[in-house]
């Protein structure tokens, strides 16, 4: 089989799972080459449901949990999305399959993957992205405030910049806990009150920095 057979395979068994429910992120799943945000010698692994290595220590997360965290971010067209932990930017190319008219930014603290990722997301043709080297834990104040926020990394406790750098009505989803085992949490900014919901567990590597690990 070829590539685009092998991430239709992945997508169809993602819907039956449950991963997948809505057409905008079947679509972004069908329309992101995930082959092209990871090394040559994990390739053959693309279109498995597993998290692969992309070096310095990181990993692209498994397709099940990009697509469970996209759904749950319930991204609009127009929506002004943070991301942290840009790796091989490849959330951030499906976040932006979604989000045509809105502008994604995305923090990365290891140098050489801010390069990987700006290279994906620009070879792949996505100009709504900005790749930006820095220590994701206090946000990017920059470009604040968000409409939603999604760290790609595990955090000890929710950093309080990241709350802040939320819209007023806004969602974050964030894994909280351990260093390796963690709990992704549904943040929402109610009235600049913080709501918070289990979405059930998850392993990420860890958000490290002032307010992370
Ligand atoms: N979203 C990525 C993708 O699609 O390939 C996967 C991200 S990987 C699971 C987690 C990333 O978070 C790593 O690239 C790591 O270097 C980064 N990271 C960890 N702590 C960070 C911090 N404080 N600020 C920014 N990036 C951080």
């Amino acid at each position: 089989m070829g590539w685009v057979e092998d991430r239709e395979t992945l997508v169809e068994k993602l819907k039956s799972e449950g991963y997948i429910k809505s057409e905008a992120v079947e679509k972004a799943m069908l329309n992101v080459r995930r082959h092209e945000f990871i090394p040559e010698w994990q390739k053959v692994q693309a279109y498995r449901d597993v998290p692969l290595f992309i070096g310095h220590g990181q990993t692209i997360s498994a397709p099940h949990m990009v697509a469970m965290m996209t759904e749950n971010l319930d991204l609009e067209e127009d929506s002004k999305v943070l991301e942290i932990g840009a790796g091989s930017g490849y959330q951030a190319a499906i976040i932006a399959e979604i989000v045509t008219k809105g502008r994604i930014h995305s923090i990365e603290r290891i140098s050489e993957l801010v390069d990987l990722a700006q290279w994906n997301l620009g070879r792949a043709g996505y100009k709504n992205v900005q790749v930006t080297y820095g220590e994701g834990s206090k946000g990017y104040e920059e470009e604040s405030p968000y409409d939603r926020i999604i760290v790609t990394a595990g955090a000890p406790r929710i950093p309080s910049a990241l709350f802040e750098q939320l819209k007023e009505g806004g969602k974050m989803l964030i894994p909280v806990g351990g260093r390796t085992y963690q709990e992704l949490k549904l943040v929402r900014n109610k009235g600049n009150k913080m709501l918070v919901e289990n979405l059930g567990g998850c392993m990420f590597v860890p958000l490290v920095g002032d307010d992370g690990w």
